[in-house]
């Protein structure tokens, strides 16, 4: 594994963080909403499947289920036909159908602001309780998707082996109230810049500080051709 041979250099993770926010100093979901439950419903759809193509197919929804009541009184074969773009629709379309009726039963209609709330809804797990947490009601939360959990790792702000592992890590690092805006520039950084097969080091403005980007500026960690 790159780096595995020799230690890593000591992490300086408040200069990590500092340049992170001046490289992306107001960051944000790329998902398009207008309510708690828009929020909800795009960041169930996000799972394997782009935020892109997640903006293109949710104002077709929305259309037709704006709130949690309208949705409610449908079955997943009247919402799969309109998410049928998503990967995994059919499992989507089931959650999110038994989601709106159990925000009906137990919330009036509304999106819990609590983490264990969250996570009682089906197909809701902690990326999506977070995600929703930090963007529709700007509390903390620190959602470590594909992106977070790599570049993590590789700054070495998180040595985690799992999604929660480096959600605590990372959680320790930082203050609650910026959880939300670490979690987006990492994931911007990890689109733009830290790619998950080549990262661009070279050209990196954290590279004098990132322990892997170091290595393989020495030459270790070569991978395989290839882009994201
Ligand atoms: Fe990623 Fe390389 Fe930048 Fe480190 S130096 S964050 S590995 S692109």
């Amino acid at each position: 594994m790159p780096g595995a041979r020799r230690p890593l250099p000591r992490v300086r993770a408040g200069e990590m963080l500092q340049r992170l926010a001046e490289m992306y100093p107001a960051v944000t979901t790329a998902l398009r909403f207008e309510t708690p439950f828009e929020l909800l419903v795009a960041t169930v759809l996000s799972a394997q499947c782009t935020d892109r193509l997640v903006n293109q197919v949710t104002p077709g929804l929305f259309a037709v289920y704006p709130t949690a009541e309208a949705m409610a009184g449908a079955g997943a074969e009247d919402l799969e036909p309109l998410i049928s773009r998503c990967g995994l629709f059919r499992s989507k379309a089931r959650h999110l159908a038994a989601t709106a009726r159990l925000l009906v039963q137990r919330h009036g209609g509304g999106v819990p602001e609590r983490m264990e709330e969250l996570l009682a809804l089906p197909g809701v797990g902690r990326k999506t309780a977070n995600c929703v947490l930090a963007n529709a009601f700007g509390l903390p939360g620190l959602a470590v998707d594909t992106h977070v959990f790599r570049v993590a790792n590789r700054l070495g702000l998180a040595r985690g082996t799992t999604p929660a592992q480096v959600e605590a890590h990372l959680q320790r690092r930082c203050p609650p109230e910026q959880w939300g805006q670490l979690h987006h520039r990492l994931i911007w950084h990890g689109r733009l810049v830290c790619h998950a097969r080549r990262p661009a080091c070279p050209g990196c403005a954290l590279l004098p500080l990132c322990p892997e980007g170091r290595n393989r500026s020495r030459g270790g960690g070569v991978e395989a051709a290839g882009g994201d």
